[in-house]
């Protein structure tokens, strides 16, 4: 036996009870002739103490046990002298009797506390320590009780779990395929799904109506920002639906999740937005709604005053920062060194101070007088005491990094609030996106995605307008989900591959199968897929996805565990009729 209860829950109740508890030792300190030890495990933390004067033997044991031991102790419950009541066990100790080592440790090579002195590499080398730590412990209970709640939320829906191959062809999602050989099939390839899309429309033709599932998907991409090769999704599609069909389901499902997960109640339906006023408004497709503090295009109100830069350029806009009026010099440096990082690429910002007094100074003031700024002020609708901060150049880059600037902002100012939630749908993405490296369209989402029959007209004319039945789910500014109404009719599946840039040819030898199944009865059908490391990171209230998965892998697309990717045998490659051409 090794055990009578676990690390959390003895407290005052239990006092005087004869108990054994197993864990590990967290850290042991001797004060004068008491040695305390805390014992962890995945419940809590319990204190152990040994006496000089009672068990000379015991204690001095007990000061030999190192960091990391397993051991198994018993004894009985008594109250504390010196609470603690940060922890459940913290009225409480052990009076160790009897202790048996069940194991030793080398000592670790960081400290595997609330805060750690472990770099992210050495971490990720020994996750299984790094994954003792309450905190990313707790990362992965918080998971585990999003997917129970999903689970829950979508049966009850009438939503069924399928699941779906991992090794399938090859299908474009924006991203490279990962591929497997086959051993059996020389020559030929199987590819890791980048998302089970073909599968799940697959199943609508067979009639199963609502789908769902809690997949793994794999995308070969370069790991910029907080990305995985591997991560989890909740894949799901309807069948007979419109767009906000489908939205009022996963509104549902959202707000089900933020009740049972956080205990917050969202009443409000989610608000709709324009991809294209997003983009004008925020600067980007996923606008972070928590503040409003607009982007407001300037260029008819700056252009062909005598201005150079503002002459030259695309595009001029600005923000307002409410009370900002007072930032000093190096504030204000401060933001001009920021939007131009390499990341940000501006040149340079222009700000206005519109003074409490009621008078305007900027950092144009040889080119635009007061009554000049003044008119800038109107077009933010700024008060006295607010800053006004424009950029210029390139409309993308510029709206672009205004939208970087607006968020920098709203985070000086305390706009940013990780308890608060605001959730909305952007809406209408255009279907297609110009590739300069390829010179040709490709599909903004995938091309499976419907266009608004309205908008048909445009591929000839001009594709780039073209209007998609796809939505986002955004939150806090992090998208957290998307899907669209999908095409299921294979003349129009076909014009689509045909507008992407595909032969018949190829179309049919990778989407073949999907076209032959929409000769046979495809209901009208669209769907979603949530992100779900993201979303369990937003409800813990961090911000990389690494966090929140158990075995993540590093930016190099790299398990320093286990030290993979790693190298293959000569008979393995064989095997497979591979020959390696390295350049190097
Ligand atoms: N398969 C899409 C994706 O992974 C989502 C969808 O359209 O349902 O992004």
């Amino acid at each position: 036996m090794y055990r009578t209860h676990n690390c959390g829950e003895l407290n005052m109740k239990n006092v005087g009870e004869e108990v054994m508890l197993s864990g590990w030792v967290q850290k042991s300190r001797d004060l004068g002739g008491m040695t305390f030890v805390d014992l962890r495990d995945r419940y809590g933390i319990t204190q152990l103490v040994f006496n000089m004067e009672t068990n000379p033997a015991l204690c001095q044991e007990a000061r030999k046990l190192g960091r990391e031991f397993v051991v198994k102790a018993s004894g009985k419950v008594a109250e504390r002298s010196n609470k603690n009541p940060q922890i459940p066990t913290g009225e409480i100790e052990i009076l160790v009797g009897k202790l048996e080592v069940l194991n030793s440790s080398e000592t670790p090579p960081f400290t595997i506390e609330e805060n750690t002195d472990g770099g992210d590499d050495i971490r990720m080398k020994y996750r299984y320590l790094d994954l003792r730590r309450k905190a990313v412990r707790e990362n992965l209970q918080l998971r585990h009780r999003t997917a129970i709640e999903i689970t829950k939320y979508m049966s009850e829906e009438g939503f069924l779990e399928v699941e779906t191959p991992v090794l399938i062809k090859s299908t474009p999602e924006g991203a490279r395929d990962f591929v497997v050989p086959s051993r059996m099939n020389p020559g030929e390839f199987y590819a890791l799904p980048q998302s089970p899309q073909t599968f799940k429309q697959l199943l609508m033709v067979a009639g199963f109506d609502k789908y769902f599932q809690i997949v793994k998907c794999f995308r070969d991409e370069d790991l910029r920002a907080d990305r995985q090769p591997e991560f989890t999704q909740i894949d799901c599609e309807m069948s007979f639906v419109e767009r906000d069909d489908v939205l009022a389901a996963f509104e549902g499902l959202a707000k089900h999740l933020f009740r049972s997960i956080k205990g917050v109640e969202i009443q409000e339906e989610f608000p709709k937005m324009d991809y294209s006023e997003a983009m004008s408004n925020y600067g980007n497709d996923k606008p972070d709604i928590r503040f409003d503090m607009k982007i407001s295009e300037m260029s008819e109100l700056v252009k062909g005053l005598g201005f150079q830069v503002f002459d030259s350029v695309e595009y001029i806009g600005g923000i307002c920062a409410e009370g900002c009026a007072g930032y000093s010099r190096k504030q204000l440096d401060a933001l001009t060194d920021f939007v131009k990082r390499p990341q940000i690429g501006m040149k340079g910002m222009v700000y206005v101070k519109y003074n409490e007094d009621g008078s305007l100074k900027s950092s144009v003031d040889k080119f635009y007088d007061e009554a000049a700024l003044k008119e800038w002020a109107a077009l933010f609708g700024a008060k006295p005491g607010d800053l006004i901060l424009v950029l210029a150049g390139d409309l993308e880059l510029t709206l672009k990094a205004l939208s970087e600037l607006r968020l920098e902002m709203g985070g000086r100012l305390g706009l940013r609030d990780p308890n608060v939630f605001k959730p909305l749908w952007v809406v209408d993405f255009p279907l297609l996106e110009w590739d300069e490296d390829t010179k040709r369209f490709h599909a903004m989402h995938h091309p499976f995605t419907s266009p608004y029959e309205e908008d048909m007209e445009l591929f000839r004319t001009d594709p780039g307008k073209v209007r998609a039945r796809a939505y986002d789910l955004v939150i806090n500014g992090v998208e957290i989900g998307g899907g669209s109404i999908r095409i299921h009719d294979e003349g129009l599946q076909k014009q689509m591959f045909d507008n992407l840039g595909f032969t018949e040819e190829e179309a049919r030898k990778q989407f073949g199968f999907l076209m032959s199944a929409f000769r046979y009865g495809a209901p009208p059908h669209g769907g979603i897929a949530f992100g779900f490391d993201r979303w369990v990171a937003l409800f813990a209230g961090i911000e990389s996805i690494r966090d929140v998965i158990a075995f993540p892998k590093n930016n190099s697309g790299r398990d320093m565990m286990i030290d993979t990717p790693s190298t293959i045998s000569e008979e393995q490659l064989k095997e497979l009729s591979l020959k390696l051409n390295l350049k190097h």
